[in-house]
């Protein structure tokens, strides 16, 4: 059966199917999913009477609210394509995106505007509605853990923002329907940047569906359950696996604001979710909270991560903690989230000789293909760069040409990860091509000695570079962060590794910081470890 071809056309069928049920829940307030399809077509009316015409471009900048599905569903309702921003973006940042992806609309939280974003707005060239959002509004207790500010003053009626809420309130008749169809572009996702300046891939709504179909069917979660969404709707797999996912599932999207461990692990209690994805990072936050117990995990029928590597120590800790095996899963922005993942009637595999977890499969109709430098596929077993092909693949980067050509030759994304797959099909990701460490002559994959450093005992989080060395060429040097209470000599974190590892790889230099720096969507960033010294 084919997806429908658009996240509004999911989104209409599970009105139709459970008007009553709720669509969001965020803390102890309640949407269902009848108030949620009218307050975003109120949205849809104001943007429209504002001037918003199909395929103009709106950007989002908030954290996991139900003011962010407002803002998304009004938007598309709209006919837009949608352009989400990490709200912890810079003003340089922010500006930057909205010039390149011509936005016109900008719906940001109040604080955003109120402290910063008034002015990069008003010097994007193109841009004439803003709304803006207190956060807090949907919520019935003020929890200042969470959300750590007060509600601002309201703009003053010479400003450009409007308010969200005072917009989806205020009963604006829907526009008529924009007719959008599964090649209309829902989303230009900007890359987290965890490499390089941020590129926008253009997500269609149909690469959404298929995902989200995917997600739904291949899962035994039953229709109506609770998904928790723990990675950032701002990002690619929030947006598919968890919100677009929901929806086709007529599902209640838990909406917890910004990661915090304490307030997640009450959330798990209070709404008992079937299923949830986030990144590794997330996860050992998770194992290492002194409150989590099993009980908090026992709703669960399925947990994913995905977005970035994940340890084989961590799974192991977590099943023997708490109980659910972790799934991994392989994506990046420009296939729309995964384009593998480990089947639910498998556990992934563990490759002997370097040690790392398999990503899983490709998924149905996707193709994925390890090539050397000229292009050609390598055999099984052996490593070059991630190749894939397949109904989720984007079509190419917003206004960029050049890179598109270079990133998807005959539209096979080019992913930059170097990878392997076994004789039965499992795919596994070694690092990303541009990590690679050259210490002598030597390759080193960060990852592997990473994974090594997670088996100790004492470590909470683990990131390896290359940096530069008059000897070697570049020297391996690791940064890690311990788990609470835990204490270690760095020294005695490098002779770890020294017995377990070839003389080439061990960290010559370990470094114990209080915490790693990540990006808003939960990856740690090597690119800013590397800047360190
Ligand atoms: P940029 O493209 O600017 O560098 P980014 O790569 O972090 O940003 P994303 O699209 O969010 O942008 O991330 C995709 C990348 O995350 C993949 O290319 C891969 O390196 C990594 N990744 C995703 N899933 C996994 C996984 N299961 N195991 C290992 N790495 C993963």
């Amino acid at each position: 059966v084919a997806p429908p071809p658009t996240v509004l056309h999911a989104w209409r069928a599970a009105v139709d199917r459970a008007p009553d049920r709720p669509a969001l829940a965020y803390f102890d307030g309640r949407l269902d999913y009848r108030e949620t399809d009218e307050l975003s077509d109120s949205v849809a009316g104001y943007l429209a009477a504002r001037g918003l015409r199909r395929g103009d471009r709106v950007a989002i900048m908030l954290q996991n609210s139900p003011h962010f599905v407002l803002a998304l569903l009004g938007a598309w309702k709209a006919g837009a394509t949608v352009v989400p921003l990490n709200p912890m973006y810079k003003a340089g940042e922010v500006g930057h995106v909205l010039a390149d992806a011509g936005v016109t609309a900008l719906i940001c939280s109040d604080r955003a505007w109120e402290t910063y974003l008034r002015d990069t707005a008003a010097a994007a060239p193109g841009l004439r509605i803003a709304l803006t959002a207190c956060e807090l509004d949907l919520q019935s207790v003020n929890d200042p853990r969470v959300l750590g500010f007060e509600r601002l003053s309201a703009p003053g009626p010479d400003d450009l923002a409007d308010d969200l809420l005072a917009a989806a309130r205020a009963g604006h008749p829907a526009p008529a329907d924009r007719g959008l169809t599964a090649e209309d572009v829902a989303l230009i996702s900007y890359t987290s940047g965890t490499s390089g300046t941020p590129k926008g891939a253009m997500n269609a709504h149909g690469n959404i569906m298929v995902n989200a179909e995917r997600q739904r069917t291949g899962h035994p979660i039953p229709e109506g359950a609770a998904y928790f969404a723990l990675a950032p709707l701002f990002h690619i797999t929030g947006m598919v696996c968890q919100l677009s996912a929901c929806v086709a599932n007529a599902g209640t999207l838990v909406l917890a604001h910004r990661f915090e461990a304490g307030v997640v692990l009450e959330a798990f209690a209070a709404h008992r979710p079937a299923y949830t994805v986030g990144p590794s990072t997330a996860f050992m936050a998770l194992a290492a909270h002194p409150d989590a117990t099993p009980d908090h995990f026992s709703s669960f029928r399925v947990i994913s991560s995905g977005g970035a590597p994940l340890p084989p120590a961590l799974v192991e800790k977590f099943r023997a903690g708490f109980g659910p095996y972790i799934r991994n899963g392989y994506g990046l922005t420009e296939c729309t989230a995964p384009c593998a993942s480990v089947p639910p009637e498998h556990e992934a595999p563990v490759d002997p000789v370097s040690g790392t977890l398999s990503v899983g499969v490709p998924g149905p109709d996707t193709v994925v293909r390890i090539l050397d430098e000229e292009g050609r596929e390598v055999p099984f077993g052996e490593q070059g760069e991630i190749a894939v092909r397949g109904p989720q693949v984007v079509s190419g980067y917003w206004n960029l040409p050049e890179a598109t050509a270079a990133a998807f030759p005959d539209g096979e994304l080019r992913t930059g990860d170097i990878g392997f797959m076994d004789a039965a099909g499992w795919l596994y990701v070694v690092d990303r091509k541009k990590d690679m460490i050259n210490a002598s002559g030597f390759k080193v994959w960060p990852r592997e000695v990473e994974d090594v450093l997670y088996t100790h005992p004492a470590v909470r989080e683990a990131a390896v570079v290359g940096v530069p060395d008059a000897y070697r060429g570049e020297t391996v040097r690791a940064y890690v962060s311990l788990r609470p209470g835990a204490s270690v000599a760095p020294g005695e974190l490098g002779a770890y590794c020294e017995e377990r590892l070839a003389a080439y790889k061990y960290p010559r230099e370990v470094e114990i910081l209080t915490e790693l720096p990540k990006t808003a969507s939960g990856k740690i960033l090597r690119r800013e470890l590397r800047s360190l010294r």
